[in-house]
């Protein structure tokens, strides 16, 4: 599964299930060539719900973070923002259960 299909898979799932007063939207960066203020590394996805903002770095099954990556997710955790690299389909839907932005899916 490509990453597109999994941020697309992602993002039905919250509209489909997703709590109130909760948003998960895309983080433009992979198309957005020449945006002024664009950084590398910036996370797939922006999360908001009851515990504040958190991002979340999406990869394909095998992926693997970038060093720019790695520095964001720091720069979060240090600043005490939720921030989780995941890798396929289901790992970002239980990070979005965990931090209360979807109902929890039986399973
Ligand atoms: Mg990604």
């Amino acid at each position: 599964m490509r990453e597109s299909e999994i941020q697309r898979a992602v993002i039905a799932h919250w509209k489909a299930l997703g709590l109130p007063d909760t948003l998960v939207a895309a983080i433009p960066n992979q198309n957005a060539h020449g945006q002024y203020g664009l950084k590398r590394g910036l996370p797939d996805l922006i999360c908001i719900g009851p515990r504040g903002v958190g991002f979340i770095e999406l990869k394909r099954d095998k992926g693997r973070p970038t060093a720019d990556q790695l520095e964001i997710k720091t720069l979060c955790l240090t600043r005490g923002v939720d921030h989780a690299i995941t890798y396929g389909r289901e790992e970002p839907i239980r990070v979005l259960e965990e931090w209360g932005l979807v109902r929890r899916s039986q399973r």
